[in-house]
């Protein structure tokens, strides 16, 4: 049997989850969001529309330090500085002839019946007994140097929809419409374990040649931070059918989302999927992508389930290729919103290896040559065990199913590692 393609399992994933989302537990309901304070709400996902409150800006100001004059003015005319308007400080007098004008600073409301903004670098400053005065070095058109009150956004208009993830720019833009809080979804719930009686944690010994450590669940858990997910360790789960089960059926009553680690290729201890099978369904097993060709999509009740190859590098780019996107539409983000990934072309400076039949998302350095084109390299060999090539990368290179070995100075495309770039 064919296996599905790279680019029809995240079809899958994402139809599976659009179709279940409208009565999925996760969202909608009240209680499933939470009001959050602005500077705490990067990265989560809106609930609900933001409106403005607020013209903004919220007055006719000033865009420049200058004179505000009553009109359209000639080069050379005469105007009398009849007061001043600073910011947070409007001019709130009034003017006692038609040949007045205003100082005013920049962000300063433009008095009642000012016009246009002179910039003070465009005027001659005069003392007369005690009196100041301005000649214009240049024509002054009307409406000019004036911001005017809802010219950027109108009060009552949506700044931001629901489903939106909210960007550091955003901050500033719910800061300035003067909101200090915003409603979004809660987040989602994943659990994560591992499988493996070769595990052992990080700072325990290794008590045996025998045994290994459980990289996998510590990279997860890491990299589940970058989204609005609680994560939920379920540390390691014995290699037998039984605790496999115990394991998951609790699971399925605390989180949303469960991933694992190994135990789900066709080995003799690899329970997952029989497991997920009797308590859900599998919508999905394996995909032509190298590394991590094993990869399991399924359901029990409400969580949903996925399933990564044990091999440490499998398990990392399963995340990026099709978790990443399925737990930001989980978490209720608009399905315009989904971060895509960056993607461009560059030229290969080594060989690579490859042969036809599934996507390979090798590791490479890529680096940008004077003219602004980039280069790639694949950072040493590519076997999905290896940790200290994908740490010493800072690019996938996606090369398509059909493709064969190519030799350098061939065309690829990468895929940065966004930590990596400014
Ligand atoms: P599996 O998918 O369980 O057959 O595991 C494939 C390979 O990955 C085996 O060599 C395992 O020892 C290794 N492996 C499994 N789980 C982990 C893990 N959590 N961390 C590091 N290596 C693992
Ligand atoms: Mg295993």
């Amino acid at each position: 049997m064919a296996l599905t393609t790279v680019q029809e399992l995240q079809t899958l994933i994402q139809q599976k989850i659009r179709q279940k989302m409208p009565q999925s537990n996760l969202l909608n309901q009240p209680e499933n969001t939470e009001k959050i304070t602005i500077v705490q709400s990067v990265g989560r996902v809106l609930a609900q529309d933001v409106i403005s409150p607020l013209n903004v800006p919220n007055a006719n100001v000033s865009a420049m330090d200058g004179y505000a004059l009553p009109q359209a003015a000639a080069a050379g005319s005469r105007w009398k500085v009849g007061g001043i308007s600073a910011a947070g400080h409007a001019f709130e007098g009034s003017l006692h002839s038609e040949n007045e004008c205003v100082r005013i600073m920049t962000g300063a409301v433009v008095p009642r019946g000012m016009r246009t903004v002179v910039l003070q670098e465009n005027v001659e400053l005069l003392e007369e007994n005690d009196e100041q005065y301005i000649v214009l070095k240049q024509n002054a058109e009307e409406r000019s140097n004036i911001r005017y009150a809802g010219e950027e956004i109108t009060q009552g208009a949506i700044v931001l929809q629901r489903g939106r993830i909210l960007r550091e720019a955003d901050v500033l833009l719910l800061a300035s419409l003067g909101l200090d809080s915003v409603s979004v979804f809660r987040k989602i719930r994943v659990a994560v374990l591992s499988t493996g009686d070769e595990l052992r944690d990080p700072g325990t010994p290794l008590d045996g040649s025998d045994k290994i450590y459980d990289s996998n669940r510590y990279m997860l858990m890491a990299r589940l931070q970058s989204l609005p997910i609680e994560v939920i360790d379920l540390k390691k789960v014995d290699d037998d059918l039984e605790s496999v089960m115990r394991v998951l059926e609790s699971a399925m009553r605390s989180a949303d989302v469960v991933i694992s680690s190994g135990g789900v290729s066709v080995g003799d201890f690899d329970y997952l999927r029989e497991a997920v099978l009797r308590l859900g369904a599998i919508h999905h097993y394996k995909v032509a992508i190298k590394p991590g060709k094993p990869f399991v999509f399924g359901q029990m009740g409400q969580t949903w389930y996925f399933g990564l190859p044990g091999n440490p590098i499998s398990g990392y780019v399963g995340l990026d290729i099709f978790l990443k996107s399925a737990l930001w539409q989980l978490c209720g983000a608009g399905e315009t919103q989904i971060p895509q990934p960056l993607r461009f072309e560059a030229v290969l400076s080594a060989p690579v290896k490859k042969a036809p039949g599934r996507m390979d998302i090798q590791r490479a350095l890529i680096t940008q040559a004077e003219d602004g084109s980039w280069q790639a390299a694949p950072c040493g060999p590519q076997d999905s065990h290896r940790v200290l090539g994908i740490s010493q990368a800072n690019a996938y290179l996606i090369l398509p199913l059909e493709s064969g070995p190519l030799p350098a100075g061939e065309r690829v495309t990468v895929q940065p590692f966004l930590e990596t770039f400014l």
